[in-house]
């Protein structure tokens, strides 16, 4: 398809039959008088007033315990950047749209008008009570950091930024999979990062809960590898900033293991592919286009374990096997947060999963004919239906398990049901 008709496509997608993507629609009758007595004054009194005696209550008699907010001031939109909060709404409303057909969630988007991170915490502070939980988008580093760390403390709703943890998680699966097909320890493997934002710097964090050594890692941002000796390095740079003397992308990659890109189109080329180790894992993810193409990629190394952002070739990290069950799984057990056991549990959850034979309906959905773990399968993709009983099930019980939940699940057969509905 032209980009033209592409673009065309998409327009008319978001305009008709009627603007935006996400609507708000009754859960209770409202038809007769006795029904908007109920619904409204004077029935609504009632729980307006059990509420006041007890917050929790809300979860009882509002929507609060499904509802979660995608907030975003518009200041790293997609790869567009700073685009402002309007721009940044069809974003927004597009992963309300995700929560709710893949974990039944209610999402509002509200975007907020200030890059001024003090107003910004204010601001959800305020309106944090609507909300069973929180998702937090397309926010510029290094604001992000601050404002998630600061509402994570200041709240006690779930809290996440899902461009950081997002990707974090997603690839933290595909990476366990990917060194277990290359039959590699993580505690072991050579890793080089291109990229020192929000993604690369969450993303090494997570790899390094998991057993990644920091001497054996390697990052760069667009100056070079980040050096211990360099001067004025930031907070998340100096914690992942090299004792090796070297300075280029060419000598970081000789004899990797691992390549984790989340900075730009094109800076690896095939040389530097062929100096990696043997059954070299990259994981290309700089969006549209990746730091190698796929094809250019599969072709220079037949050992190669690949994987991109993209739809349009196998292994694509896609956030939305993240954020949709990770909410689901902290809600349903009204956790406190999402923190790093929870976390683990859902990067645990989806590389589990993508070993398991994978379900006909997920072939089909794909055009594929058997999708089986192996290099070219080393995620689970998004329209498969286990998805949802197997993810919220793992990050549900790390919650409890991490002492975050304020209403455990007993039952988890009934639980798991549930969920299948
Ligand atoms: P960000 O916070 O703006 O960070 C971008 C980083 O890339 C910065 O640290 C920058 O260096 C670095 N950089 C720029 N040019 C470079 C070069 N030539 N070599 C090495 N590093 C370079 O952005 P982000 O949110 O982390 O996202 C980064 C990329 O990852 C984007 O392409 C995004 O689309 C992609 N991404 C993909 C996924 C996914 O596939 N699921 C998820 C999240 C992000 P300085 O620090 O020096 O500016
Ligand atoms: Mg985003």
């Amino acid at each position: 398809m032209s980009k033209e008709k592409q673009r065309r496509e998409a327009l008319i997608y978001h305009a008709k039959p009627q603007p935006g993507k996400i609507k708000i629609v009754p859960t209770k009758p409202y038809s007769t008088q006795r029904d908007l007595a109920l619904a409204y004054s004077p029935g609504v009194a009632e729980p307006c007033l059990e509420i006041a005696k007890d917050k929790d209550n809300a979860y009882k008699y509002t929507s609060k315990g499904n509802l979660v907010a995608i907030i975003s001031n518009g200041t790293a939109v997609l790869g567009l950047g700073n685009i402002g909060p309007e721009a940044s709404k069809p974003v927004m409303e597009g992963k309300g749209l995700l929560f709710k057909i893949f974990a039944d969630i209610d999402g509002i988007d509200i975007e907020v008008d200030t890059e001024d991170v003090d107003k910004f915490i204010e601001t959800v502070k305020m309106i944090a009570p609507t909300f069973g939980g929180i998702n937090l988008e397309d926010i510029k580093a290094p604001e992000a950091f601050e404002i998630e760390r600061r509402l994570k403390e200041e709240l006690d709703i779930p809290v996440m930024h899902d461009d950081q943890h997002g990707t974090a998680i997603i690839s933290a699966a595909a990476l366990l999979n990917a060194l277990e097909i290359a039959k590699k320890k993580i505690e072991e493997v050579r890793i080089v990062i291109s990229g020192a934002g929000a993604a690369a710097v969450s993303c090494t964090k997570l790899y390094k809960a998991f057993g990644a050594k920091a001497e054996n890692i390697v990052m760069l941002d667009s100056k070079g590898v980040i050096r211990k000796d360099a001067d004025n390095l930031s907070p998340a740079k100096k914690e992942f900033a090299t004792d090796r003397k070297i300075d280029t992308l060419d000598e970081a990659m000789v004899n990797a293991d691992v390549f984790i890109g989340l900075s730009i189109a094109n800076v690896v080329t095939p040389e530097m592919l062929l100096s990696m180790a043997k059954s070299p894992i990259v994981f290309a993810m700089a969006n549209p286009d990746p730091e190698i193409a796929y094809d250019l990629a599969v072709a220079t190394r037949k050992d190669i374990i690949m994987a991109t952002g993209r739809s349009d070739h196998p292994n694509q990290v896609n956030n939305v096997l993240g954020f949709p069950f990770i909410f689901r799984g902290a809600l349903d057990v009204r956790a406190t947060a999402i923190n790093e056991a929870m976390k683990m549990a859902a990067v645990k959850a989806l590389a589990n999963l993508t070993k398991q034979p994978v379900p006909e309906q997920v072939n089909i959905a794909y055009g594929e004919t058997r999708l089986t773990f192996g290099r070219e399968y080393i995620i689970p993709k998004p329209f498969d239906q286990r998805l949802i009983y197997e993810v919220p099930p793992a990050v549900a019980k790390a919650a409890i398990e991490s002492g975050v939940a304020k209403a455990p699940i007993q039952d988890w057969d009934k639980y798991r049901e549930e969920l299948m509905l």
